[in-house]
């Protein structure tokens, strides 16, 4: 039986309330959308290539480089209203080819891998607005139904086709995460076939059309692993724009524990104890899952502590 002993102090980067109201019924508002661009409070960024830039400030936090829309770059770009916060100001996201130059030196650019873990959840929540709106216009220009290319719309969350009428709406593909405990309470961790030395995680994979996301995570284990799942248990979830899937995030309880690794997808597939577990970091044998994905949250969470930060032993 799992025992969850450890709350994270941390919110799942690019989950956390961003305090902004995406004010939807206001894309489809033209007039609206120019008196909002036009006034003085309204912050902009730019985005390009899942990129943007980022900058230290004096109190040591990092946050989006944001401007008034006066000084945002002429160029042609596609503008994406991304909502409202409490005091009424507007922030909206352009696309374009480079980030622009002219800004603070100490101004970088950054993508939400980074990002995500140093942007409050306010600019971190934009931020992963605009990318995942990105991402999909970039892979959306033509009408899946006639081929014609599509022009923007609702302020970059429609895309319409001027030939047959059709509206298309940003795509996300559900995909499942999912931490498996055996009856001793030890956690299924697989190595994929392309990932670093020593590295493990948590299984994951594509729901499949028709499919229901329980299930998804049964097949998958069963896949990747050979082992049989049970009971399955929603944790949480995290927009993971890389480029347009959310993850779910599970528990699932093993009904057999003997493992068969696909061999394609997974090389190596083993149960940890905790105390293994714990080894394994100490001996740099594992190194633990880093960054901003839900993955280690879910290790984190059946481990009962925070795992070591990476290169760092315990
Ligand atoms: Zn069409």
């Amino acid at each position: 039986m799992t025992t969850w002993t450890h709350e994270p102090k941390e919110p799942l980067p690019l989950t956390a309330p961003s305090g902004i109201d995406r004010a939807a019924h206001h894309r489809l508002d033209e007039a609206w959308l120019a008196a909002a661009w036009s006034h003085p409070t309204t912050r902009v960024f730019v985005v390009s290539g899942g990129q943007a830039l980022i900058d230290e400030t004096e109190d040591g936090t990092t946050e989006l480089v944001m401007t008034p829309t006066f000084e945002a770059p002429l160029t042609r770009s596609h503008r994406y209203f991304l909502g409202c916060d409490e005091d009424g100001v507007s922030y909206f996201a352009l696309q374009k080819d480079s980030l622009p130059g002219r800004f603070d030196q100490s101004a970088r650019a950054a993508g939400l891998r980074e990002a995500g873990l140093l942007l409050s959840p306010r600019d971190a929540g934009l931020l992963v607005h605009a990318v995942a709106l990105e991402n999909w216009q970039r892979l959306h220009r033509f009408c899946s139904r006639c081929g014609e290319r599509t022009v923007i719309a609702a302020a970059g969350h429609i895309r319409r086709c001027p030939a047959c009428g059709a509206e298309h709406y940003p795509r996300t593909d559900p995909a499942v995460i999912m931490l498996v405990t055996d009856d001793q309470d030890r956690a299924l961790l697989g190595r994929q076939v392309h990932w670093p030395e020593g590295r493990f995680s948590t299984l994951a994979g594509f729901v499949e059309p028709g499919e229901a996301i329980e299930e998804s995570v049964r097949r998958e284990v069963f896949e990747e692993a050979g082992v049989t799942v049970g009971e399955v248990t929603y944790v949480a979830s995290q927009p993971w724009p890389f480029p347009s899937s959310l993850m779910l995030g599970f528990t699932a309880k093993a009904t057999s524990p003997h493992i068969t690794v696909d061999g394609e997808e997974i090389e190596e597939a083993r149960w940890f104890s905790r105390e293994e577990l714990r080894t394994a970091f100490e001996t740099g044998e594992v190194r633990p899952p880093y960054g901003i994905s839900i993955a280690a949250r879910l290790i984190e969470l059946w481990y009962g502590e925070p795992l070591p930060k990476p290169g760092v032993g315990r």
